[in-house]
């Protein structure tokens, strides 16, 4: 066993004894497989025939719902594993033999109905580095909520409704979870959506009434409200609107929160450092996990990150035509 070669070719290339496996590719890349981690639009391409697709059910009937037909999936391969990644429903990562493991987006924290990353040892190691610069470093998720709580509190006894901003599958379906009790309690359409499919998996979400911006925007009540919205900037018209003719407050969530600007950049009145990713110290414990001989490092600070390693001892280096150029590509 062994002697798999991993390059970068509109997907992560896999070669193993014969067969070829096409990781998360942007677009179609002829293989004997292709694997889609999780459900999020930029890993969302239509097959072609005879394309086996390697995904977990959920991701299949999340990418349904969002318009994108994968086909037949399947998570049954011989000599492939998949295990959850933690990122959002459905999300998994993949171990080819004992010989590749490919953590697809994933998180290294158990937060609310998502568990953390599981991972198993592999001798080559392909990882998603978002945030992998020591800076990034998440608080704990009960303090957030803690925080987040009481400033919802504060806006409520002033009178203002608050808008939780976060993408429409995966982050806005924690903010359902972590912040529904309060009300009235009001879903942006696209949020209900995914809302929806969450709830015919078991998740625990609270139904709100739903908000149609197209024809919802003058008929909210006066008073204070929650709304659980898509990102958008508190600058568009959407936000705007809701700002003046409510007194909304606008809450922005990503890891991206810890960086300085970022509230400022989206315009948000308050912004708070909820991910769905691993922070720094969880990627590096996830390379000690796997103990691989050699780490691909994608996305986000692939290249510092792999600097990085290489200072501990691991051999490292970024997969560097593989990367995704915006800094919110989860959507
Ligand atoms: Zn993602």
């Amino acid at each position: 066993m062994g002697g798999a070669s991993v390059t970068a070719n509109g997907g992560i290339q896999v070669d193993l004894e014969g067969k070829r496996y096409v990781l998360d590719p942007h677009s179609h890349v002829r293989a004997d497989y292709t694997f889609v981690s999780h459900a999020h639009i930029d890993h969302m391409h239509p097959p072609s025939k005879n394309e086996r697709v390697i995904a977990s059910s959920v991701t299949g009937e999340l990418a349904r719902a969002r318009g994108y037909d994968l086909g037949e999936t399947t998570e049954a391969v011989e000599g492939v594993e998949l295990l959850d990644s933690g990122h959002i429903l459905g999300s998994r990562a993949i171990r080819i033999a004992d010989e590749v493991y490919y953590t697809g987006d994933a998180s290294g924290r158990t937060r609310a109905f998502l568990g953390k990353c599981r991972t198993r040892q592999a001798r080559v190691l392909v990882m998603e580095t978002t945030y992998g610069a020591p800076e990034y470093v998440f608080p704990p998720t009960a303090k957030l909520v803690k925080e987040v709580n009481s400033l919802i509190a504060s806006a409520y006894d002033r009178g203002n409704p608050v808008i939780l901003m976060g993408y429409p599958l995966g982050k806005a379906q924690l903010l359902s979870y972590f912040f529904s009790s309060w009300e009235p309690l009001f879903y942006h359409e696209k949020v209900a959506a995914m809302n929806r499919v969450h709830i015919d998996h078991g998740v625990p979400l609270k139904r709100g009434a739903a908000f149609d911006p197209s024809k919802d925007m003058d008929s909210l009540p006066r008073g204070p409200w929650l709304m659980i919205s898509p990102m958008a900037s508190g600058r568009g018209k959407i936000m705007s609107h809701l700002k003046k003719k409510y007194g909304a407050v606008v809450v922005a969530f990503s890891g991206w929160a810890l960086g300085k600007g970022y509230r400022f950049t989206m315009g948000a009145d308050y912004s708070f450092p909820l991910s769905d990713h691993c922070d720094y110290q969880e990627l590096v414990s996830l390379v000690k996990a796997v103990s691989p001989e050699m780490v691909y490092t994608v996305h986000g600070f692939a290249a510092e990150f792999a600097q990085d390693l290489k200072r501990l001892g691991f051999s490292a280096r970024p997969l560097a035509a593989y990367q995704s150029s915006l800094p919110d590509f989860d959507v």
